[in-house]
């Protein structure tokens, strides 16, 4: 049986239009890039992130310096304004700044843009929208995805309280990639290197969902990647596991084109 999945590259992430600028950006691997956004604009946040909550950045196009507030009209209209997700690492109330670690693949909007960034530039998003929202009683945790993922995998691993089980499968090109991720949890963090095949096609990550322990007890999947591969890791939770629909959470972060 296949299973629908949603692309959530296309989903909604609310109106709230928030204006920051660019605080600094420095490189915290070979290829992913910190970005630290900031400024009274983020006041709206306050209360209202939580793990792997993500929003949606205007990128300006090249000649164009920063984001300029008539921008946010653009929304949906200006076919050439790109518009990209990005996860909140971290969000730091007291400094009223947050992170966003930016995955660099190549020539790609995204990434031209993260590689390019000034501190001072004024910068324009959407969100935030929450994409980790388990039930209270869940008794372990499944975690898996991709380099896009793992700024929302890391901040959810940090998130659990202290002895809860997780598994958390993080596939990156190689060593290099692997993030520190700090946790009370009772998380065993297994880093699959793909070296240079590409990510699309890579059957990493469920050959070591499908190698690994089933738990008993009510628990909670997410898994975020490529459209392809987290359809397939879905399709064997749900059809071979056999767990409820609810609690597996298979989010499309970006697609192969
Ligand atoms: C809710 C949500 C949260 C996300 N959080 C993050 C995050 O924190 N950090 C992050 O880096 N990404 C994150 N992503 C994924 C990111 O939005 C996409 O990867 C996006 O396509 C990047 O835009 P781009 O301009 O780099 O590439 P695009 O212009 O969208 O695509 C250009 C080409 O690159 C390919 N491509 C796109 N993304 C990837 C990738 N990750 N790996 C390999 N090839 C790729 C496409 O298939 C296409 O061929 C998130 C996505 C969602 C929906």
């Amino acid at each position: 049986m296949t299973v629908q999945i949603e692309t959530h590259a296309s989903a909604p992430f609310g109106m709230s239009r928030v204006l920051a600028r660019i605080i600094r950006a420095t490189d915290i691997a070979p290829r992913m890039r910190r970005v630290t956004l900031g400024g009274e604009g983020l006041q709206p946040l306050l209360g209202n992130v939580l793990p792997a909550d993500a929003l949606k950045l205007y990128l300006p196009l090249p000649g164009e310096k920063g984001f300029m507030p008539k921008m946010f009209d653009l929304l949906g209209r200006s076919p050439q304004h790109h518009l990209r997700a990005y996860t909140i690492r971290h969000f730091n109330p007291d400094a009223l700044e947050l992170d966003i670690d930016v995955f660099l693949h190549g020539n790609t909007p995204g990434s031209v843009w993260a590689r390019a960034v000034q501190a001072e530039e004024q910068v324009g998003f959407i969100g935030p929208r929450h994409d980790f929202q388990p039930p209270t009683h869940a008794a372990w945790y499944l975690l898996a995805g991709d380099e896009s993922a793992l700024p929302a995998i890391a901040s959810i691993v940090e998130s659990l309280p202290a002895g809860t089980q997780a598994d958390v499968f993080i596939e990156v090109e190689d060593a290099a990639d692997e993030l520190p991720i700090e946790t009370q949890a009772k998380a065993n963090i297994q880093w699959l290197h793909r070296g240079k095949s590409t990510t699309h096609q890579s059957k990493l990550l469920e050959t070591a969902i499908r190698s690994s322990t089933a738990h008993t007890g009510d628990g909670y999947c997410w898994v975020a990647g490529e459209s392809g591969v987290v359809r397939g890791i879905r399709n064997y939770l749900q059809n071979e596991r056999r767990l409820n629909k609810k609690a597996i959470n298979a989010l499309g972060y970006w697609k192969h084109s």
